[in-house]
């Protein structure tokens, strides 16, 4: 069974509306929906904003539905001029922008514990959606996915997480995910469309397009589950 995370209802509803014989439950407040999808048995779940509603979302799944892979779709704000608008960012590895405790010597963004500052996706999992989205024609760039509990919105914090991280996109859940996705040894993979250029302009480009972007991952991860 494949694990499917969106932090947002219009980053998953028209996906979950092609679920043959769905069922539902909710656990921790969190509606899970099973079924058939493109011919692969998946679980959904649409988990909220932020790391926190991120990782119950995942520890939960995983303790409820074993599923052998967890795919975070959705929206991104982009870090390179590479990625523009509707374009797809595929995770090579996940970072937390927001951790730090480098006042006490420790580098920026390491999480202390498992004593790491990327956790890197599955190869294989990042590999085959690259190739995907190549198929499908879609602008696509394989990197760093920077997480944290702030809207990016400033040229300034943009340049830190780019600077700090190498990230190529920014967005609110994918490390969370993948954080306790390392935990529990299970493979993992982020994949977001871009929403907004997360700058002074992001602000009005997110709502214009976030359900443009939502759709693009949603057609991009269909594509995946029919290979
Ligand atoms: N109150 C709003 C909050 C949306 S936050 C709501 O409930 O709809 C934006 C979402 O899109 C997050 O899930 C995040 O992962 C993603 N996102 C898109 N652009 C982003 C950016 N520039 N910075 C951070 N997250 C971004």
């Amino acid at each position: 069974m494949i694990g499917i995370i969106a932090a947002m209802n219009v980053e998953m509803e028209s996906l979950r509306s092609h679920i043959e014989n769905p069922e539902s439950e909710v656990i921790s407040g969190i509606r899970f929906v099973r079924g058939i999808l493109d011919g692969k048995e998946v679980v959904t779940a649409v988990c909220g904003i932020g790391k926190v509603f991120a990782a119950l979302c995942a520890q939960t799944m995983i303790l409820h539905y074993q599923p052998s892979s967890i795919i975070n779709t959705g929206v991104a704000g982009t870090l390179t001029d590479e990625l523009g608008i509707g374009s797809v960012a595929v995770s090579t590895a996940v970072v937390q922008h927001d951790m730090d405790t480098s006042p006490l010597g420790d580098p920026v963004g390491l999480i202390s514990g498992i004593n790491k500052i990327e956790i890197p996706a599955d190869r294989l999992l990042s590999g085959r959606m690259a190739a995907c989205a190549k198929v499908m024609g879609l602008k696509t760039l394989s990197g760093v996915i920077a997480s944290g509990d702030q809207f990016v919105a400033s040229a300034e914090r943009k340049a830190y997480i780019t600077e700090k991280f190498g990230a190529i996109a920014c967005e609110m859940e994918g490390a969370a995910i993948g954080q306790v996705c390392f935990v529990n040894k299970v493979p993992f993979c982020v994949l977001r469309a871009i929403s907004d250029s997360a700058d002074g302009s992001s602000h009005m480009d997110y709502p214009t397009f976030v359900q443009m972007a939502a759709q693009q991952s949603v057609s991009l991860l269909r594509r995946f589950l029919n290979a």
